[in-house]
């Protein structure tokens, strides 16, 4: 009977019923007043039947299903199908949750669920430890309330959550603290926090040493470096004639290291110093031209054409020094890694509203694996190359941290036996716009 179709069932029973209340009309001679009768129950057979399924549905536990006949008995199943049907997949979700509630609590990372009005909707038992947040003890409340802290207020508040945040731990300022967040679903944002304090102390402990050896060298090697050279140019010494080709190489191997040493020192003031140290509004094409002119006493016999294009009236917010150090290790490689004769373009131009820093040449060229590394301290494509042209392979890792220092970044194509283009693209908030500006468009030949 299972197969049958509801309302066949049903036909099955009201036909026959139907069809004998008629008969005992005719037989009696009632007329249709038994088949009549036989409706009106029928009909309110129906309406319990229903008030009955409708409670069952809303109470399942406290109410009795409906009669199992006719056309209720399959109804009925099926309600009950879906009904389980929903249980086991309510029960499957309920696990799936546990579980993942499980492996987050375990995670050794503060984990933080927030609505959108930044209140704590969950958190993992981590996040008590490193802010404070106690989950089952509290009425929800927002973030803020446990992280009283104003940079992390600013950092939320912003909506910028490309980098992460640094910052102490509010129930512990001995531990530093990596914010990170993640927004979702709608306005909803998952925060995590992890301990980063050993790593911390570590990059301290590295920066220090290469800040402190670096200093240290410094000194003893400008020292060789004089003497040498006075040893080279003393005249009327046939001794010291004899020793010349090897003090020459002495004094060259001195400067590399004495280049090296100052680069290192200028990357860890890079690193230690803070954000807005020294900032002011750079007249860009003044420190551009400047650089160009450099470029073109570095380039010398080998007459490379640098052609210069800059906007005047471009300005930059950050600090003089560390741009122009950056620039002018770009325009530099240039030199150095174009063949003599070779185009170096240098622009310095407005894109929307961020500006850009360009430098392209027609040199040797990068292969395409090299390019993500190019940045890495001490990475050269050719160590033979960058030592011969006085490199000491920490320009471009100044170049980059410079950079994000000033909310720039650095976009680098090339193609090997073509040339290379590298450009250094400003954020708006740090682009200037300048009243003046005599340093304008410009071409120099070398
Ligand atoms: P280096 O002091 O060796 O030039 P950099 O950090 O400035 O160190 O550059 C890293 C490497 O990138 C260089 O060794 C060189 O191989 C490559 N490079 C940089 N600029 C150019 C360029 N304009 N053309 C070709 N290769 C370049």
């Amino acid at each position: 009977m299972r197969d049958i179709d509801p309302l066949v069932k049903e036909l099955l029973l009201v036909v026959p019923a139907c069809a004998a209340l008629a008969g005992a009309g005719i037989l009696t001679g009632a007329g249709i007043v038994p088949l009549a009768a036989g409706f009106a129950a029928y009909a309110g057979w129906h309406l319990y039947q229903l008030d009955r399924f409708r409670r069952w549905i809303e109470h399942p536990k406290r109410e009795r299903a409906p009669f199992r006949i006719g056309a209720w008995g399959p109804v009925t199943d099926s309600a009950l199908t879906v009904r389980n049907r929903g249980k086991n997949r309510k029960k499957r979700l309920r696990n799936i949750l546990g579980g993942f509630q499980e492996s987050t609590s375990a995670l050794p990372d503060a984990t933080v669920v927030l609505d959108e009005q930044w209140v704590v909707e969950w958190s993992n038992n981590v996040a008590r430890d490193y802010l404070g947040i106690h989950r089952y003890k509290e009425q929800p409340r927002e973030i803020f309330d446990y992280v009283d802290d104003r940079v992390f207020r600013e950092y939320i508040e912003a909506g910028d959550f490309s980098r992460p945040l640094q910052m102490p731990a509010p129930v512990d300022y001995s531990i530093t603290l990596e914010v990170r967040v993640v927004p979702y679903g709608k306005g909803k944002h998952l925060v995590q926090a992890r301990d980063i304090t050993r790593l911390n102390q570590l990059e301290n402990v590295r920066r220090d040493f290469v800040a402190n050896v670096s200093h240290e060298l410094r000194t003893p090697l400008t020292v060789v470096h004089g003497y040498l050279e006075s040893l080279i140019d003393a005249d009327g010494d046939d001794m010291l004639d004899d020793w010349k080709p090897i003090l020459g190489q002495m004094h060259s191997q001195s400067g590399r290291l004495q280049r090296i040493v100052e680069d290192l020192l200028t990357l860890s003031r890079l690193e230690t110093r803070g954000r807005s140290e020294g900032v002011e509004t750079i007249a860009v094409c003044e420190t551009v031209n400047r650089i160009v002119a450099g470029a073109t006493s570095l380039s010398g016999e080998h007459r490379h054409d640098i052609v210069l294009e800059c906007d005047p009236h471009l300005g930059l917010l950050g600090n003089p020094s560390e741009l122009e150090s950056a620039l002018s290790n770009l325009v530099f490689n240039a030199v150095r890694y174009t063949p003599p004769g070779g185009r170096i373009e240098v622009r310095w131009f407005g894109r929307g509203d961020e500006a850009c820093f360009s430098v392209a040449d027609t040199g040797v060229g990068i292969e395409a694996r090299h390019i993500p590394r190019l940045t890495e301290r001490f990475y050269r494509v050719d160590v033979g190359r960058s030592r011969e042209k006085g490199g000491t392979g920490l320009g471009l890792a100044i170049v980059k941290h410079v950079l994000i220092r000033h909310g720039g970044r650095l976009a680098i194509e090339s193609e090997p036996g073509v040339g290379s283009t590298f450009t250094c693209t400003f954020a708006a908030d740090r682009v200037q716009r300048l009243r003046g500006g005599n340093a304008g468009h410009r071409v120099v030949s070398g």
